[in-house]
């Protein structure tokens, strides 16, 4: 698996770095909040978040709630950038 995993959504780039990514010990903030808050973008395959749904598909679907990058710091993750756009 590559160290990262970077997708685009409308406005936005999201980037999951996996060398700073801490699972399992934030128990999947990351997914858990994109269930609630997002739209079920990221889905955990081999202990590490992964797109559920092809990249096109995310940049269609992703929300741009920032759920997932706010609670993977709440988490102790400090693994996920969200790149807006000024
Ligand atoms: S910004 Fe929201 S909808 Fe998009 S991947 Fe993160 S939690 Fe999911
Ligand atoms: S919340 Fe952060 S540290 Fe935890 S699985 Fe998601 S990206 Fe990795």
């Amino acid at each position: 698996m590559s160290d990262f995993l970077a997708f685009k959504t409308r406005t936005c780039e999201i980037i999951i770095h996996y060398d700073k990514c801490i699972a399992p010990k934030c128990k999947f903030a990351c997914v858990k909040a994109d269930r609630l808050y997002g739209r079920n973008v990221l889905k955990i395959v081999d202990s590490k978040p992964v797109l559920a749904v092809p990249p096109g598909e995310a940049s269609r679907l992703c929300n741009e709630c920032l759920a997932c990058e706010i609670n993977c710091n709440w988490s102790g993750g400090g693994a996920i950038k969200i790149n807006i756009p000024l």
